[in-house]
């Protein structure tokens, strides 16, 4: 009677630290705000690093509510990774909150996007916010990931020989990968260059590879797909005729499919991603498959020379 006593207590210890959540001690610990930056600190940190991801894939960066576990992974962290540019809203959003409330020490906290020269979204009453989507580029891509790079070298220099090696693995990928946007958005003749999304979420590409921006709405925060917005991105259309046009895998079809519908512009097949990566088993399950799978779809959507 005693053992079985003994051993459902043991099991409810088990239970209670969630396996999978358990905090090794040897590990540098991390809390990362979404999906991306979480993949490029695995990538790099390896076996030296226990990731927690904030925001899950398939949830809005923008606006995310905290759970206990992560309340209770950010203030156990030695580092936490937020993107930064306003992606989690800012000094007030919900990373910013939660960061406060369990009054992190400021020298825990990395905004890699820091690295980034920003670009900004101008609101219709002149008020100017960072543009967070910077990520959407190989160029920013590396600059990112060498500054995750710098971030675990400095608070686990024991390690940095490790970290260096696996970071100039990824970074490799990454030039390969930024060769091919520069060669293949080369290609798309003069007449198609145009990218209509719903968010104005790739404005750092455009603006690197000279395409012209269309979008719904500048964040997919505020009030999306309004008759407004709608009528707008009609008369864009209609100006610059884009062969096709993109919605992106995490927002409302609705919206797009009545200025399709309005136009007569066909909606590209595949979704264009922008704020996610899918989870295990999907296509694009990671941050270097995010990036050549939209190069694909960008591709083949607005068609080669
Ligand atoms: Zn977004």
């Amino acid at each position: 009677m005693k053992k079985w006593l003994i051993l459902i207590a043991f099991m409810l210890i088990l239970v209670g630290c969630g396996a999978g959540e358990q905090t090794d001690k040897t590990r540098v610990q991390i809390a990362s705000s979404f999906t991306m930056v979480t993949d490029i600190v695995e990538a790099i940190g390896g076996e030296y690093v226990q990731v927690h991801n904030l925001v899950p894939s398939g949830m809005d960066p923008h606006e995310y509510e905290p759970k206990p576990i992560d309340v209770r992974k950010v203030s156990e962290a030695d580092i936490v990774f937020a993107f930064g540019l306003n992606l989690e809203g800012g000094k007030h959003g919900w990373l910013g909150k939660l960061i406060r409330s369990v009054n992190l020490d400021e020298s825990k906290y990395v905004e890699v996007g820091e690295v980034i020269d920003p670009m900004y979204i101008v609101e219709a009453d002149g008020t100017e916010e960072p543009n967070p989507h910077a990520f959407t580029t190989p160029s920013n891509a590396i600059l990112i990931s060498e500054a995750i790079r710098d971030a675990l070298i400095e608070k686990d220099p024991e390690h940095a020989e490790f970290y260096r090696k696996n970071a100039e693995a990824y970074l490799q990928k990454l030039k390969e990968i930024k060769k091919n946007y520069d060669e293949k958005l080369g290609q798309i003749k003069p007449e198609n260059r145009i990218l209509m999304t719903s968010e104005f979420a790739f404005q750092y590409l455009t603006a690197e590879y000279s395409l012209k921006d269309g979008y719904l709405f500048a964040i997919d925060t505020e009030e999306s797909g309004t008759p407004e917005q709608i009528k707008n991105a009609v008369d864009f259309i209609n100006e610059y005729k884009p062969p096709v046009i993109f919605v992106e895998s995490n927002v409302d079809r609705r919206p797009m499919e009545t200025v399709s519908n309005e136009t007569g512009v066909p909606i590209f097949e595949r979704p264009i991603y922008s704020d996610e990566i899918g989870g295990k088993g999907d296509e694009v399950d990671s941050y270097l498959h995010y990036l050549e799978y939209n190069l694909d779809v960008i591709y083949e959507g607005l068609g080669e020379e």
